[in-house]
Formats: C-alpha cells, sequence, structure tokens
C-alpha cells in the first residue's frame, strides 16, 4: 500500500516532535509535510528545532531535511499533503480556529490537539475507545461548512486520559456513574518546552494549571456524550470537580479519584472483572496505534507510578490501580496515562486511523 502523505502542523513542539517520531514506520501514514511559526519557516527541520529534539532516540533523517512552513500557509500544505495534524500553539484561540477552518476548507482533515475547536458543536472530541461512532458526525459537519473532503477531529485534554476510560467502562456496564472528585497530578511535559520555570517547580508543586480544570470537569461530558441532530449533547447526571497540580514528573498525568455510582454499585472484585476485560470495540482494536488491553490494572500497593507505567504498551495504556473503597463516596482509584502519547500525538493517530477505516479520509 501507498502510504498517506500527512503534514503536522507546530511540528517544531513537544507534541509536533512526538508525531514526528511516532509516525516514523506508520504501516499507513508517512510525515510529508512540517510546519510551525513564521520565525521556523524556510528552514530546515533539522535547523528549525531551537531546542533540539526532546522526545527520546534520533530524529528520523528524512524529516530533519524537510524544509518546514508557515501554519498559515494552507495552499503550501495542499500541495504536500492528504491531511494534517494540529499541534500548534497561539495566544489567539480564534486564530487557531480559523486557520483549521481553512485546511478543513482546503479538503485537508484535520486531527486537532488543540483546545480551540473542543467547544464547537459539529466537531467530535475522540477518545477512541470510547466514542468512536462520533466520527460519524462527519458528514453533516461537512455539509454544515460546506466542506467536501475536509473535517475537524480534536482530542480531548491530556489530564482527563488517564481517568475517562476505566469510568466509561464501568457505565457501559450498566453501572451509572454521578459524582467524581478528580485530583491530577501533572507532568512538565504538559506545558510544551521548556514548560514551568526549573525553579517553580523543582522540590514543589504548582496547585495551579491555566484552564485546566473547566476542561477536565467539562470535557468528558461531551465525550460520554451523544450526537443528535448534527450537534453534540452533553451527557447528563455526572457532576466532576477537579484538582489540577502541577509536579515535578517529566511525563505522565497521575489522577487520583473517588467515584460515587447511582442506586446500583459495583463490587470492587466486579470492577476489577470489569477494567481487565475491557476492549475497544473490533474496530478500533485492531488498529496500529490501539492499546492491546487499554486499561491495565496493577496490583502492587504502590502503582501506578509516571516512570514506571507511562510506558505502557506503545505509552497507549491507562495504567490503573489503588482500587478501594472511600468513606465518603464509592470507591477510590489512581490512574495513569502518558501526556504527550496517549494524552496527544499516540491519540491523534488513533483517530485518524479510526477516520481512516471508517472511510472519511480519502486516499
Ligand atoms: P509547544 O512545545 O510550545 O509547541 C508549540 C508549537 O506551536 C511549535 O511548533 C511552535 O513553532 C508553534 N507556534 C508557536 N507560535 C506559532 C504561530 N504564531 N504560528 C504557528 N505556529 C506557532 O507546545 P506543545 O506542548 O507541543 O502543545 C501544542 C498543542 O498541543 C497545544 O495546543 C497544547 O495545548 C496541546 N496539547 C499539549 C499536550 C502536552 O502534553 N504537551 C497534550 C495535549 C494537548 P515554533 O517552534 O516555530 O515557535
Amino acid at each position: 500500500m501507498q502510504k498517506i502523505a500527512v503534514g503536522v502542523l507546530g511540528a517544531t513542539g513537544m507534541v509536533g516532535q512526538q508525531y514526528i517520531r511516532l509516525l516514523e514506520n506508520h504501516p499507513w501514514f508517512e510525515v510529508a509535510y512540517v510546519a510551525a511559526s513564521p520565525q521556523s519557516a524556510g528552514k530546515q527541520y533539522k535547523e528549525a528545532l531551537k531546542n533540539g529534539w526532546l522526545v527520546g532516540g534520533e530524529l528520523p533523517a528524512r524529516v530533519g531535511e524537510l524544509v518546514v512552513g508557515d501554519v498559515s500557509d494552507v495552499a503550501a500544505a495542499a500541495k504536500k499533503c492528504a491531511f494534517v495534524f494540529s499541534a500548534f500553539e497561539m495566544p489567539e484561540k480564534d486564530l487557531i480556529r480559523q486557520y483549521e477552518n481553512e485546511y478543513a476548507a482546503a479538503d485537508m482533515p484535520v486531527f486537532s490537539n488543540a483546545s480551540a475547536h473542543r467547544g464547537t458543536d459539529n466537531v467530535p472530541m475522540i477518545i477512541a475507545e470510547i466514542n468512536p461512532h462520533h466520527l460519524d458526525i462527519i458528514p453533516e459537519q461537512q455539509k454544515q461548512n460546506g466542506w467536501k473532503k475536509g473535517f475537524i477531529v480534536v482530542k480531548p485534554n491530556c489530564s482527563l486520559q488517564s481517568y475517562l476510560t476505566p469510568i466509561f467502562a464501568l457505565m457501559k456496564e450498566g453501572y451509572e456513574v454521578e459524582k467524581l472528585i478528580i485530583t491530577t497530578l501533572q507532568a512538565i511535559s504538559g506545558a510544551g518546552y521548556p514548560g514551568v520555570a526549573s525553579l517553580d517547580v523543582v522540590d514543589n508543586v504548582v496547585p495551579y494549571i491555566d484552564g485546566e480544570e473547566e476542561k477536565t470537569e467539562n470535557e468528558p461530558l461531551k465525550i460520554l456524550g451523544e450526537a443528535k441532530g448534527g450537534t453534540f449533547v452533553p451527557h447528563r447526571g455526572l457532576a466532576i470537580s477537579a484538582h489540577c497540580n502541577r509536579v515535578p514528573v517529566t511525563d505522565g498525568h497521575l489522577a487520583c479519584v473517588n467515584v460515587a455510582f447511582g442506586k446500583k454499585k459495583p463490587s470492587r472484585e466486579e470492577i476489577l472483572s470489569i477494567w481487565q476485560t475491557f476492549r475497544a470495540d473490533p474496530q478500533t482494536l485492531d488498529l496500529p496505534f490501539a492499546p492491546k488491553q487499554p486499561i491495565i490494572y496493577r496490583d502492587e500497593p504502590n502503582r501506578p507510578q509516571p516512570r514506571k507505567d507511562r510506558d505502557a504498551d506503545k505509552a497507549m495504556a491507562v495504567s490503573v490501580g489503588r482500587l478501594r473503597e472511600d468513606s465518603v463516596f464509592d470507591f477510590k482509584f489512581a490512574s495513569l496515562s502518558h501526556n504527550t502519547v496517549r494524552g496527544a500525538a499516540g491519540g491523534g493517530i488513533l483517530a485518524a486511523e479510526l477516520a481512516y477505516k471508517k472511510g472519511y479520509i480519502a486516499h
């Protein structure tokens, strides 16, 4: 099979570099185009990496030779690639939305890590194991916008990736989840490079991440919601309260979760059995980036831990542990996922694989 040419917008950043690393030797997709800010445009990719190659291994030599485009030059991207992964950052969210719309209007599907389009009514926010069917709003989105082949799909915020799949697995088995209190311990790489100043985060915890608690509380409701009449209707009956903290860990967001069920409450054994047997639907499970076991339960009393568990199953699995009864809610547990892989580039690639399998990306 001839590989599909893809572009990475924001290719020089933390998430963009993960895309380049993860897409090397991908069976279906090949990076044919990279773009970043006007300061990087015109340089060879390897020269444009002002902070160097940050994501481990070696920069793929072929990509290092590509000349970086300007994100605003949509026509240049259209000549080189069939669709784009969007991971560029700008202070103006309106401008991110505008550029992503321009890519979609120019027949290039966009898989975005930015938050700009997460609140857009007809844009699906995908965690492939939870809501693969939300992609089926794409024809309606195209119709509403007058786009032919282009569309926009977003990834949710990285802070909720670790706990939402375990919660969804329980809901899928008929247990109503009514309340969640989430306390996240989030890695420094979540803030991009150079992220939080070392003097602020070494020997310290920062109990504030701008905008993160709102995203952690609201985005799950869209993911768990339903598409009706060309828009997403948020899930009702689940209240979430979040505390988000920045901690001195390089990669891997940990969440401590307290959960309250409705009238029907599972036992600890039932929860463990549901998590251990949970699998994505067959179409998702067979995708190259899908973890074979999306939820891995660790029996050790002191796991999961970022350094030990973040790379589980290509860094795409969620590691869970410490399930125990809660004296205020019903149960509590800890969960962990890799923020720049599962929570960003890897999750974006998985969503694109799913869209391709469903026939939404023209080859
Ligand atoms: P980052 O390391 O700061 O990288 C930012 C990227 O945006 C760079 O490629 C940069 O290019 C580009 N950029 C900056 N100003 C620009 C402009 N005016 N026009 C076009 N491109 C511009 O950030 P990141 O951590 O990779 O995050 C990228 C996006 O993914 C953000 O929306 C972030 O919220 C989201 N995200 C991040 C994570 C994570 O764990 N880090 C997880 C989920 C989602 P230059 O090198 O040329 O400046």
